[in-house]
């Protein structure tokens, strides 16, 4: 589902944040005299360090309009990762057009729901139709299925998310953006897609492969971040959403998708959790 390179094609300067990659700057040092709106930070990989300023184009941005920035730390991540694996003698295996792993259950944080609402929603008929069409087959699927919750528990590692995996696992869904047996919106995919970087042949992807894929640990789950942003900003607890249910999840749930915070407490809000999981520069 992953790529090592930054594949954002955002226009970043026309969303209210930004984020800047500086190799000369001083890590903590002061906002950019340009950008009085404007954090900086970084994050590390083994001897990998990105440099990066987040900065805020406006007053007031919803929780969602974070994604973009969130898409482009994790890609950044993931080359710093993947260089590392690289000197290591190992090969990055995850490029576009591989789809061995989108069978698997994706979820989302509440953030990134409503920003891949407004992304579908802006897409063009001839596109978006098809996957509003595909997203309602999947939601039918799994409301035929008698699944009772819209909200799972986002922690990876609990028993209950396992067997709903093996639940979801078992209907055998394609996911709504898979066109051609590729990702359709591979610029724009979640989080958690972006996350899952091999280093195993694509082969060991496959559910019904049997093997075991060696995935690439990442200093920072941008997806488990974002996640628990929202979580603190929205005052809910471990919340997950399945992505065949964004849809119907987002139209349930619209007034959260249009709530304004300060950009300033947004942007601190992210690089602090984001620092609480870096170590402080010597
Ligand atoms: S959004 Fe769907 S098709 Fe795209 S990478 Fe993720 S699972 Fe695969």
């Amino acid at each position: 589902m992953s790529a090592s390179s930054n594949t954002t094609n955002y226009n970043l300067k026309e969303l209210p944040f930004e984020l800047v990659e500086n190799p000369t700057q001083q890590n903590g040092g002061d906002n950019d005299a340009a950008h009085p709106a404007s954090w900086n930070f970084h994050v590390d990989s083994g001897n990998k360090t990105a440099h990066l300023t987040l900065i805020a184009n406006n007053d007031e941005a919803c929780l969602s309009d974070l994604i973009p920035v969130a898409h482009q730390l994790c890609d950044i991540i993931n080359r710093l990762a993947g260089q590392n694996e690289i000197e290591n003698g190992a090969e990055i295996s995850c490029k576009k057009g591989c789809a061995s792993c989108c069978s698997y259950m994706v979820s989302l944080s509440s953030a990134e729901a409503f920003f891949l609402q407004k992304h579908i929603l802006s897409l063009p008929a001839e596109k978006r139709k098809p996957i509003l069409h595909s997203f309602l087959l999947a939601a039918r699927k799994i409301a035929a299925n008698r699944m009772p919750l819209v909200n799972i528990p986002a922690k990876n590692e609990s028993q209950s998310l396992k067997s709903i995996s093996r639940w979801y696992q078992k209907m055998n869904i394609k996911c709504p953006f898979m066109k051609e047996n590729t990702c359709s919106q591979y610029h724009a995919r979640p989080l958690v897609c972006r996350e899952h970087l091999v280093t195993s042949s694509p082969k060991a992807c496959c559910p019904s492969s049997g093997m075991l894929s060696s995935t690439v640990e990442l200093p920072i789950s941008t997806a488990e971040l974002l996640m628990e942003l929202s979580n603190l900003l929205e005052l809910t607890r471990d919340e997950a959403i399945i992505l065949p249910l964004a849809m119907v999840w987002c139209n349930s749930n619209a007034q959260r998708g249009v709530q304004k915070y300060p950009t300033a407490l947004l942007a601190e809000q992210f690089i602090k959790a984001i620092s609480a999981k870096t170590p402080a520069m010597a």
